[in-house]
């Protein structure tokens, strides 16, 4: 099985090059038909909204949803975040599939993006928060896995991670080792 990468705008290419480092074979995700023969997904960031409104076309995320409902392991970063989460935009809503509430644009405007000291796993580095969403509440079965000083940039739900940051753009050696695990496990991720 592969890992899709949702593809439709926005940081895919880098998430590609992720897991060309860790030798998975991926598929990039545009249509229903490429959900085939995927064992994993990852959401990159980019823009939300505009992910939403390309997607109607061919109602993607309906199919995504009921794919990452099976358990397969799927991570978000930022935007991909912002997809997996609650909060509805522009009132459409979300795959509202991780139990946490976020805000949008929670740091500021692009000008205000920064890199920060994460604690991520078992590990830390810095990395780029790029108009980044805040998570401003878990619910009860979420675990932390990632923290900038006291604030929570990083959950998981079961089979699904979510991070506020991009790991994708750093690719070094502990991140490359945990998303191995992840792509390939599911499950392999501790609570801070
Ligand atoms: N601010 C973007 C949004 O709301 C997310 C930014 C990112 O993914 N780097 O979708």
């Amino acid at each position: 099985m592969k890992t899709g990468i949702l593809a439709l705008q926005g940081s895919f290419q880098e998430h590609l090059e992720s897991l060309k480092l860790i030798e998975r074979d991926f598929i990039l995700i545009r249509t229903v038909d490429d959900l085939e023969e995927v064992g994993s997904i990852i959401l990159p960031g980019g823009e939300s909204t505009s992910m939403i409104k390309i997607q109607e076309n061919n109602d993607l995320f309906n199919h995504l949803k009921i794919k990452i409902l099976t358990g397969i392991p799927t991570l978000g970063t930022c935007a991909g975040l912002i997809l997996l989460a609650k909060n509805s935009i522009l009132g459409k809503s979300t795959l509202n599939i991780l139990d946490c509430d976020i805000e949008r644009n929670g740091y500021g405007r692009q000008n205000q993006s920064f890199e920060g000291k994460v604690q991520f796993n078992n590990f830390n580095d810095n990395y780029c928060f790029i108009r980044a969403p805040k998570i401003t509440s878990v619910g009860s079965g979420v675990k932390v896995i990632a923290k900038m000083e006291d604030e929570i940039v990083g959950v998981q739900s079961n089979n699904i991670v979510g991070l506020t940051f991009h790991p994708e753009l750093n690719n070094e050696q502990n991140y490359l080792n945990w998303l191995d695990n992840f792509v390939m496990k599911g499950l392999n991720v501790g609570a801070l």
